[in-house]
C-alpha cells in the first residue's frame, strides 16, 4: 500500500497488529470453533484517504493468523492490501461501518449459547443486573439473512440503531456485536455469551426474574458514566 500516505501506512499497521491480537480473545474466550468467527477494525481516513476496514482472512485458522496475514478492504469491501481474500462476512462488516459512522469496531462469532438463542429467534430477556450494565436492556434479535450481499448489514444496523445494545442474535445464525473500538466490540461478544449461558441456566431451572425498567436505567447510567477507572 505505497500509495497511501505515511499516517495511514501507520494506521493500518497498527490496526493489523490489533485485529490480529484480538482474534485471540475469540479463541481464548471459546467464542469460536475452526474458522467461524471474524473481528474487523475501522480505520480512520486522514489526509485525503477515505477510511479503510482490516479484517480476518477468509478461512484461515487462528493459529495461523499474523498481522500480515489481515485483510485491508475499502468499505465496499474491495481488497485494498493483503495477500488472502477477506472474509466471507466482509459485505456485512461495511454495511455497518458505512451506516454507523461511530462504529470502530466488528465481531462476529456463532458462540454456543447465544447462537442457541438465535435459533430460537428469541430475545435475551434483561435478568441479571451485568446485563443491564452492558446491553441496557435484552439484546435483541435481527432478521435472517443470507451471507454475501448488504442483507445482514442491513438487518444488524435496523436493528442496533438507536438500541443500546451492542449485540444482536441474527436469527438462525449467531452474533454481531459492535464497538467505538473492535477491542470493546469483541468485549461485547464475551458479554453476550456469558449472558447467554446464564440467562440459559437461570430458564432451565425456572422463570427468570425479569428487572423493572427503572432499575436497568440506574444501572446501564452508573455504568456507563461511573463504572472503571476515570
Ligand atoms: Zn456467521
Amino acid at each position: 500500500m505505497s500509495n497511501l500516505p505515511e499516517s495511514m501506512h501507520r494506521a493500518v499497521g497498527a490496526a493489523r497488529t490489533e485485529v490480529w491480537r484480538l482474534h485471540a480473545a475469540l479463541v481464548d474466550n471459546g467464542l469460536v470453533a475452526w474458522t467461524a468467527g471474524n473481528v474487523s477494525a475501522r480505520v480512520r481516513g486522514t489526509d485525503g484517504c477515505p477510511d479503510l476496514m482490516v479484517i480476518k482472512p477468509s478461512g484461515v485458522g487462528y493459529a495461523d493468523l499474523t498481522p500480515e496475514s489481515m485483510v485491508v478492504c475499502d468499505l465496499g469491501g474491495a481488497r485494498a492490501d493483503g495477500a488472502y481474500l477477506p472474509s466471507s462476512d466482509t459485505s456485512a462488516h461495511c454495511y455497518v461501518y458505512r451506516h454507523m459512522p461511530g462504529v470502530g469496531g466488528v465481531v462476529h462469532t456463532h458462540s454456543s449459547y447465544a447462537t442457541a438463542w438465535a435459533a430460537r429467534g428469541e430475545a435475551i430477556p434483561c435478568v441479571i443486573t451485568a446485563m443491564a450494565d452492558e446491553f441496557g436492556g435484552e439484546i435483541p434479535v435481527g432478521p435472517f439473512a443470507l451471507i454475501g450481499g448488504d442483507e445482514i448489514g442491513r438487518g444488524i444496523v435496523a436493528t442496533l440503531t438507536g438500541h443500546r445494545s451492542p449485540a444482536v442474535l441474527m436469527r438462525n445464525h449467531g452474533v454481531f456485536t459492535i464497538g467505538a473500538t473492535p477491542a470493546s466490540a469483541v468485549k461485547a461478544a464475551v458479554m453476550c455469551e456469558d449472558a447467554a449461558r446464564t440467562v440459559h441456566l437461570a430458564r432451565v431451572l425456572g422463570e427468570p426474574q425479569p428487572l423493572p425498567a427503572d432499575q436497568v436505567d440506574a444501572l446501564h447510567r452508573r455504568y456507563t458514566t461511573e463504572y472503571g477507572q476515570r
